[in-house]
């Protein structure tokens, strides 16, 4: 195992680098680090400019307008854009069904959604979550019953991610009912503007509007929308769920907070001392700063076992569940080092009325926003009953 990088990848992080900093546009990068919500045009914006590039979807192959990226080379693409404050690339098209396409689909398939979400045609969002099925996804009850060349959908999707920007929605339908419930699984992909499709906003706790709900009422999907086999659904499902996982872990947004910590320690004073100087937020800085470096040596460890050809095994599941638990302590930190000073809704002050630096000024939303880290791709407490059930069987 060899966690140093080589000569080409270092080359690589810095052509990386040198990209970012001619082709990032400024706006974009302050939006992020101020925490701002993006609209659709900035995300689309900052896709075109990756797509033009030819570094958009990371983990396709070239035959497919793919970079050709080893695995290392992806993870220093994403640290960079992370420590750029570069817009996250959404990952649903790209990261989701793009590789499920690629292993399960048609080629007819391939050859036309792959460049339509590409371009940015397509906006792809996830149907998996249902009112009664999330951990248990097996338990899910939106029913596609096949009718001469069409399905017939009804039921509701639940927290589906940035849906109001969508025109594409990637399900999971129940196609059989016999067997076990994993069995009679299908994996469709639906037109959001198909009649009796809708889609309704959900309220976030820090007012956001990131998620929607989806409301199928008999609405006809063509079978040629159908990924892979009739009732292999659950498969698939697995497999996009390992590569949503991996996606999560996020060192380099990490890195990035615990700057933003430190330069917030050494500006704001509570308490008649600069928070760094304060022995108790220095302890709590240094033991998650151990745990980040912890993670960044485990996540270069797999990264090298890949290279060498080691199977994934439960290591998606590892990633997710202490990338998030860093990331979520880091903004704990931050947002009690602002004490009060972090109650403000920064969306409701003009920037001359708040008390805190402006990049600290949404740290109270963020905080709030960022509990879903623990709960989407996969709770932690499941991520912890994958991890268990592997070492016991060991
Ligand atoms: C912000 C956000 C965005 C999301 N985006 C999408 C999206 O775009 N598309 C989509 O399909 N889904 C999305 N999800 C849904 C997400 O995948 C589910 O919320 C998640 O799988 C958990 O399911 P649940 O909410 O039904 O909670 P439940 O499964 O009801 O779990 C409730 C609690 O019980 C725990 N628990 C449940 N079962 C066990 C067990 N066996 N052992 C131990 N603990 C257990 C859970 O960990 C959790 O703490 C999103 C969720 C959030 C919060």
């Amino acid at each position: 195992m060899d966690l140093e990088f080589t000569s080409e990848e270092r080359a690589f992080r810095e052509e990386v680098r040198a990209f970012l900093k001619d082709n990032l546009p400024e706006e974009l990068s302050e939006k992020v680090a101020a925490g701002k919500e993006l609209s659709k045009e900035d995300l689309l914006r900052w896709q075109a400019i990756l797509h033009e590039r030819g570094w958009l979807a990371a983990t396709w192959p070239e035959e497919y307008g793919g970079p050709g990226w080893s695995a290392v080379e992806r993870h220093i693409f994403a640290e960079e854009c992370a420590l750029h404050s570069a817009p996250r690339l959404v990952p649903f098209g790209l990261n989701m069904l793009g590789p499920v396409l690629l292993k399960f689909g048609t080629e007819e398939q391939r050859r036309e959604i792959l460049p339509r979400i590409l371009d940015g045609s397509d906006w792809w969002c996830q149907g998996y979550s249902e009112p009664g099925a999330g951990s248990d996804l097996a338990s899910l009850k939106t029913r596609a019953v096949r009718d001469g060349d069409h399905y017939v959908v009804n039921g509701q999707k639940t927290w589906t991610t940035l849906g109001q920007h969508a025109n594409k929605i990637f399900c999971l339908v129940r196609t059989s009912t016999e067997g076990k419930p994993q069995e009679g699984i299908s994996f469709l992909l639906v037109d959001l503007d198909t009649p009796g499709v809708e889609m309704r906003p959900i309220r976030l706790i820090e007012g956001g509007h990131e998620v929607n709900e989806v409301f199928f009422t008999d609405a006809r999907v063509p079978a040629a929308n159908l990924v892979g086999e009739e009732n292999q659904g659950w498969t698939i499902a697995k497999y996009l769920l390992t590569h949503e996982r991996t996606n999560i872990a996020g060192t380099g947004f990490s890195i990035k907070d615990m700057e933003r910590f430190h330069r917030l320690a050494g500006q704001i004073t509570r308490d008649s001392r600069k928070i760094a100087d304060n022995p108790i937020y220095a302890a709590r800085a240094a033991e998650i700063e151990i745990e980040l470096e912890a993670l960044r040596i485990t996540n270069l460890r797999m990264l090298a076992n890949a290279k060498g050809g080691a199977a994934g095994g439960i290591e998606s599941s590892m990633l997710k569940l202490k990338g998030t638990q860093v990331r979520q302590a880091i903004q704990d930190l931050y947002r009690s080092a602002l004490g009060p000073q972090a109650a403000p809704m920064a969306d409701e002050l003009s920037e001359n009325e708040l008390t805190v630096p402006v990049e600290a000024a949404r740290a109270a939303p963020a905080y709030f926003n960022n509990r879903k880290l623990s709960i989407f791709g996969g709770s932690n407490e499941i991520q912890r009953n994958i991890v268990a059930k592997e070492l016991y069987r060991r």
